[in-house]
């Protein structure tokens, strides 16, 4: 089990994600940002708005993606 924070997957809060996968935390992070979205959270907002720049270039996405799930995988298990 890992953990990542909201900050630390291109969010705006130090929430913390708890998963056994790196997509397992990706999703929850996904949702939790919709859910901020939803309430109009301005930084969430803004923070997605940047996601929204990055994943207009599907390599650079990725790129960020797989630079992520690296350092997902390279935390100590908790
Ligand atoms: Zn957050």
């Amino acid at each position: 089990m890992n953990k990542m924070t909201c900050k630390q997957l291109g969010g705006a809060c130090d929430i913390e994600f708890l998963g056994e996968s790196f997509d397992d935390i990706a999703n929850q992070s996904k949702k939790h940002g919709m859910e901020m979205f939803q309430k109009g959270d301005t930084a969430h907002i803004e923070a997605m708005n940047e996601m929204q720049k990055l994943m207009k270039e599907p390599s650079d996405f990725a790129k960020w993606f797989e630079s992520k799930k690296e350092e997902f995988n390279n935390l100590n298990d908790i």
